[in-house]
């Protein structure tokens, strides 16, 4: 049935407390656009466009002149073809109005990002106490300084966990052939690893490929599945491994369900630093499609200084 809905959109800008440090260069600031629609009988629906165009997505500006080219009434119609090429804002005008939502995504767990480095241990002595019995998973960037150093770090890190923990390797693609392979060789032998992800670029499908047969340490894609059209082309070409999936700017979420529904993908969910809003609906889609429990990425609260409040008044 279409629905008409009024629409306004408001640009937001949060300042992250510590600039974040990603392989892909200095982020200091979100900048995303929160949208608001009313149906015919006034009931009121919030969705987020949280782009990160480095990782896959549309720019900022591209999903700015989308909005602004909208009409103030639109209908389901128009929601539901939002062209590929856009598909943080196909998440956000999808999601808003998004009917098969659950809400029992309470008790998703969370994993745990360590500091890179050896400030690692710190935290993580900090975080596991002796009484913790159920499974926490944390998360350690690899591929960022020496592999010797941190082949010293990570030796520390296992000794550390306790056995039931897990522990995610992300190596954002910075690995060489041979560093992936010695830390697969490494990690085959420790019961605490739950998947090494992203070792080599996203332009080295086939030798990531070859490295998820060969080592018994499950591998997971980031970077290269970041929007539903890089997940279908990375199942079409072999990958049965794990699949991250930043709902938020993975594209239109019924088309995502239906793929990750009909090929039963092992996925983990994870964040792009969106607001509350944006999140509450991936964490929806999390419940509802990761096949196996394992924690989700959304422990992120910490890294911004307004505390989700962005002062949007309509
Ligand atoms: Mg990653």
């Amino acid at each position: 049935m279409t629905h008409t809905y009024n629409f306004e959109f408001k640009p937001y800008c949060r300042k992250f407390r510590q600039p974040l440090q990603t392989y892909h260069g200095i982020w200091e600031t979100r900048e995303g656009i929160i949208i608001r629609l009313i149906d015919e009988i006034g009931k009121i629906y919030l969705g987020e466009i949280a782009p990160i165009p480095w990782f896959g997505s549309e720019t900022m500006s591209q999903a700015l002149d989308f909005c602004q080219a909208l009409p103030s009434q639109i209908s389901s119609e128009t929601i539901f073809s939002v062209p590929d090429c856009l598909p943080a804002c196909q998440f956000g005008f999808e999601s808003a109005i998004d009917r098969d939502r659950t809400t029992k995504f309470a008790n998703l767990a969370q994993s745990i990002l360590l500091p890179t480095g050896e400030a690692a241990l710190g935290t993580l002595h900090k975080t596991i106490s002796p009484k913790t019995t159920n499974c926490d998973t944390f998360k350690w960037k690899i591929g960022v300084s020496e592999f010797s150093t941190e082949v010293r770090v990570f030796d520390r890190l296992i000794r550390t966990l306790p056995d039931t923990a897990k522990l995610r390797l992300d190596a954002n693609g910075g690995l060489s052939w041979e560093t992936a392979n010695r830390w697969l060789e490494m990690c085959d032998r420790l019961p605490q690893i739950e998947f090494l992800e992203q070792p080599l670029g996203v332009d080295r499908f086939s030798e990531m490929l070859a490295l998820s047969q060969q080592y018994r340490t499950p591998i997971a894609l980031d970077e290269s599945v970041s929007t539903l059209d890089r997940i279908r082309d990375c199942h079409t070409r072999g990958w049965r491994g794990i699949f991250v999936i930043k709902a938020a700017i993975a594209g239109s979420p019924s088309q995502l369900r239906a793929f990750c529904k009909s090929h039963a993908v092992d996925s983990v969910f994870s964040s792009v630093f969106e607001t509350q809003i944006g999140r509450k609906a991936a964490l929806n889609l999390a419940s509802e499609l990761q096949v196996k429990p394992r924690a989700v990425g959304f422990g992120i609260s910490d890294w911004f200084a307004d505390k989700d409040e962005i002062g949007i008044e309509w």
